[in-house]
């Protein structure tokens, strides 16, 4: 059975003051384990690389949840994000009160986001920081997963979100799994310190979309890929490009 579902006031002057900026992108609160130490920044275990790349790919493709151990976190459903949600997401729609919804900037007709209270706070977010519609929650919050960050190696555009990527450990078990996550890393360098050589100059300023951007191009930057053999910088660019299709 689900929480209930608290009182919020969305302050809808703040969320319209804000609606220049790049929404983020929520992940899932419910699973929790527990931190061993008193201190509370103890690491946490990601997983192994490979199978978490697999099913963050999958996620990125809507065919599973990101399936993130959030323990006892709710950073990305509490530092004033904005939560996008799409005209096909019919049963999340359904779950969320009308009120809480506005029309998505730069967006086609239909497309809506959920603001955030004047705590920063996702108004479906109960006091102790569970989702109230976890069963039904946004696509964009099922496939957040801040462990990108930790395997990008770049912080993510919040604190206290950075502040718990940087605990995770993968594991690098599997053959290959220490090349993949080296070709994570390397692409999110590569990107932005070549922004020059991709069309039109156009690579992520969001923190999320490069990293998300760096698994899915990743292969590209595996020994023997383009990145190593390409003729030239553009070459490389193509690649990702491509890649990133
Ligand atoms: S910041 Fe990471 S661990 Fe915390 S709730 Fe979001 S996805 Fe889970
Ligand atoms: S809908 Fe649920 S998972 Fe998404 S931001 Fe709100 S509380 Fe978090």
């Amino acid at each position: 059975m689900q929480p209930a579902r608290p009182e919020r006031h969305v302050s809808l002057a703040y969320y319209r003051m804000k609606m220049g900026l790049t929404p983020g992108a929520p992940g899932g609160t419910v699973s929790r384990v527990s931190c061993e130490t008193d201190s509370g920044a103890c690491d946490l275990p990601a997983g192994e690389f490979g199978e978490w790349i697999e099913r963050l790919r999958a996620a990125l493709l809507h065919e599973a949840d990101a399936d993130v151990p959030c323990g006892d976190c709710c950073a990305c459903c509490s530092t004033s994000h904005f939560v996008h949600i799409g005209p096909d997401e019919v049963e999340t729609l359904a779950a969320v009160p009308a009120e809480l919804l506005f029309a998505a900037p730069d967006r086609p007709a239909g497309h809506v986001v959920l603001p955030f209270d004047d705590r920063g706070r996702c108004p479906l977010l109960d006091e102790s920081g569970l989702c109230t519609i976890y069963d039904r929650r946004p696509l964009t919050c099922r496939t957040y997963d801040c462990r990108v960050f930790a395997a990008a190696g770049i912080e993510a555009d919040r604190p206290e979100i950075t502040e718990r990527a940087r605990r995770w450990r993968f594991s690098c078990i599997a053959p290959g799994d220490s090349d993949r996550r080296a070709a994570v890393a390397a692409a999110a360098r590569w990107i932005p310190a070549h922004a020059a050589v991709f069309p039109g100059g156009a690579v992520p300023d969001d923190p999320a979309q490069l990293a998300v951007l760096a698994v899915r191009v990743a292969d590209v930057f595996l020994p023997g890929g383009p990145a190593t053999t390409a003729a030239d910088d553009v070459a490389v660019a193509a690649a990702i490009v491509e890649a990133a299709r």
